[in-house]
């Protein structure tokens, strides 16, 4: 039995290509317990191949966390299939709101430690006891309450290009630290205040919520399913959409635009502008927002030095790259001098 990918990237494009169906972008998770986890991978490998399924998975102990995209004529069957596992039946699926057939080109499925990385050790709460979820139109009533404390739980270079009205957007650059600075801020408000958090899909505010009450917060609430789902929400019954900007994704879309409000300023030249780009220059990678002029003018990259790199033949940035790792630094945007009109420059 084939348990594992075997097309590379160029043949699934082809392959899409030829078939000439749309494809549907979902998203979804669950925090659970599953016991059997590389048995519980397989056959989930092995009931998604049939449905033409790719996209990246991961599963642990913990629950599933998967981002996929599958023919939008096997939709109903893949639900079918996935509401007869018990911690499954009925888990909503988050429906991409710009849709791209070709958003993967792979299917994997991974066992990790983790659904995601949150670099949370303390296991000792009930990952399973989380907040109030609120529908987009709760959430919108909610965070009017003066009484409510809005809390941003992504890291500082999504909440940059699009956030809620009012929000606090902790400027950090892990999930990590930001679980603690709210708690310090909000020490004082544990049992007055309403904790309402949001992130791109939900899943982190599901761990953050249930971290939260078993650190004593009496009030504390989710919007589920997060931007994306709170943007369908919006559309399908008519509400006030009081999100701003661009929610920023992790696949090559890089973000969707929820409003047309620009809330961020090229980091170069300070114009209006929310795209963000990787710096040309394979050695440096770095995350960042460019205008077209500056994209332009600098050769998509982040700075001189790299401009002087991505000139220089294949062969010579090969060299010049020898030994040196760059994974960490990728989102790191912000954290550099090089960018001069970055928010965060002066928090290194
Ligand atoms: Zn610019
Ligand atoms: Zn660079």
């Amino acid at each position: 039995m084939q348990l594992y990918n075997k097309l590379s990237a160029e043949e699934r494009r082809a392959l899409i290509l030829k078939a000439g169906n749309d494809r549907l972008t979902i998203s979804f998770y669950k925090y659970a317990k599953i016991k059997n986890i590389q048995e519980f991978r397989d056959q989930l490998f092995v009931d998604w191949e049939k449905l033409e399924v790719l996209g990246r998975t991961y599963v642990a102990t913990e629950g599933i966390n998967a981002q996929i995209s599958l023919p939008a004529n096997n939709l109903e069957k893949f639900k079918e299939q996935l509401y007869l596992i018990d911690f499954m039946n009925d888990i909503r699926l988050n429906v991409a709101v710009e849709q791209d057939s070709f958003s993967f080109l792979k299917n994997k499925i991974k066992i990790r430690k983790k659904i995601v990385a949150d670099g949370l050790e303390d296991d000792t709460f009930d990952v399973t006891d989380i907040g109030t979820h609120l529908k987009a139109k709760e959430f919108n009533s909610i965070i009017e309450d003066k009484n409510t404390v809005l809390v941003d739980m992504r890291n500082h270079y999504e909440s940059e290009i699009g956030h809620f009205k009012g929000a606090i957007t902790p400027d950090v650059d892990t999930f990590r630290d930001s679980l603690d600075i709210i708690e310090d801020d909000l020490k004082e408000h544990k049992e007055d205040k309403n904790l309402v958090m949001y992130c791109t899909g939900g899943i982190r505010c599901e761990k953050a919520s249930a971290y939260y009450k078993h650190k004593g917060f009496k009030n504390v609430y989710q919007l589920e399913g997060g931007i994306i789902d709170y943007t369908r929400q919006v559309k399908d019954e008519g509400l006030e959409n009081k999100f701003l900007g661009k929610n920023f994704v992790f696949d090559h879309r890089k973000s969707e635009r929820i409003s047309e409000d620009i809330v961020s300023s090229c980091h170069q030249c300070g114009a209006p502008c929310d795209s963000h780009v990787n710096c040309l220059n394979k050695g440096c990678h770095l995350l960042f927002i460019q205008c077209n002029s500056c994209k332009e003018e600098m050769l998509e990259t982040c700075s001189d030095k790299c401009r002087e790199i991505v000139i220089l033949s294949e062969e010579d940035q090969k060299k010049l790259r020898k030994g040196k790792s760059v994974s960490n630094k990728v989102f790191r945007k912000g954290r550099t001098d090089k960018l001069k009109f970055s928010p965060n420059k002066n928090n290194l």
